[in-house]
């Protein structure tokens, strides 16, 4: 099968999106951390950003806000990460991002957050070609993704994926143990589902398309790499060597989150993150399934029993 445009950008940014990167994003800079850079202080972060773009940092802020208000209430997680966000011109991007890849949302380190200020071309060379997809599929992708100009963008659904850059935060500041990679990943995905179904019901079509269009498009022979064993012992080099592979991984993962969701609704996120924080504990598979059957639930545990 051809590797499509499509599918080459949107696995690489899938992938890029929850590659843990933890290399300093600043520079030497006489006027403070982020020389150019217009400041953006709100009550829970401290926005940058490129001159030209404040209504749209402005927006970002309140996505992150608007999550992190809602995750930090006792019945949720009960904690609020320390957040710097960074919306960013191709220019700037440059200077300040971690990532290459203009319009790919990354964390630096376990406090910034790095989106793109402007529609970009990986965004709309995400667009899945409608001979890839079924006909109702090509006409959902129009119907969610169309823009304000009337050309189609993968914008919205790369937007969401701020919060999945979130969710890294909340879990690396509040040191929950990670016994397997594919759990923080799997963590940041429920949050942002969760976060999403039950705050913003409005958007769910553009979170959930794109990972399903993913799925139900790759031919697996495609793929070097399908289990998670081998997605712990690739995870780290996967990203740099095979991203559309990982990317495709990250695709089953948002799945996975929105079946858990359908099955427990928001009580499962909390239950992880309790079941996860200062658990250092080391477990096999057959223990971890255990654990995450009794600790969480049937359907987390499916992923890994399941997968
Ligand atoms: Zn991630």
């Amino acid at each position: 099968m051809t590797i499509t445009r499509f599918l080459r950008a949107l696995l690489l940014g899938a992938l890029l999106l929850a590659a843990p990167v933890h290399s300093q994003a600043q520079t030497a800079a006489p006027a403070g951390p982020f020389a150019g850079l217009v400041a953006q202080k709100t009550a829970r972060l401290t926005v940058y950003a490129t001159p030209g773009h404040e209504a749209r940092a402005r927006q970002m802020a309140e996505l992150c806000t608007r999550a992190i208000g809602y995750l930090e209430q006792p019945a949720l997680l009960g904690f609020a990460p320390r957040v710097t966000l960074l919306v960013l011109g191709p220019a700037d991007w440059k200077k300040y991002a971690r990532i290459q890849a203009y319009g790919m949302p990354h964390t630096v380190g376990d406090t910034i957050l790095v989106v793109a200020a402007e529609d970009n071309a990986m965004w709309r060379g995400s667009v899945p070609p409608a001979k890839q997809l079924s006909p109702a599929q090509a006409r959902q992708v129009q119907q969610v993704y169309r823009t304000a100009d009337g050309s189609v963008s993968m914008m919205k659904f790369f937007d969401l994926t701020a919060v999945h850059e979130l969710g890294h935060a909340f879990y690396r500041q509040a040191r929950l143990g990670r016994p397997r990679y594919w759990l923080e990943e799997l963590f940041a995905n429920m949050l942002l589902h969760t976060f999403v179904a039950t705050q913003e019901p409005a958007l769910l079509p553009a979170l959930e398309l794109f990972p399903q269009v993913v799925v139900d498009g790759t031919d697996l022979k495609t793929l070097g790499y399908t289990s998670l064993a081998d997605f712990e012992q690739q995870y780290e080099s996967m990203p740099s060597t095979k991203p559309l592979n990982y990317g495709w991984y990250q695709c089953r993962l948002h799945r996975a989150a929105a079946r858990i969701y359908g099955q427990q609704g928001a009580t499962a996120l909390p239950a992880l993150w309790r079941a996860l924080r200062q658990n250092t504990a080391t477990y096999d598979d057959a223990q971890l399934a255990a654990f995450l059957q009794t600790r969480v639930g049937a359907e987390v545990a499916r992923v890994q029993t399941g997968w």
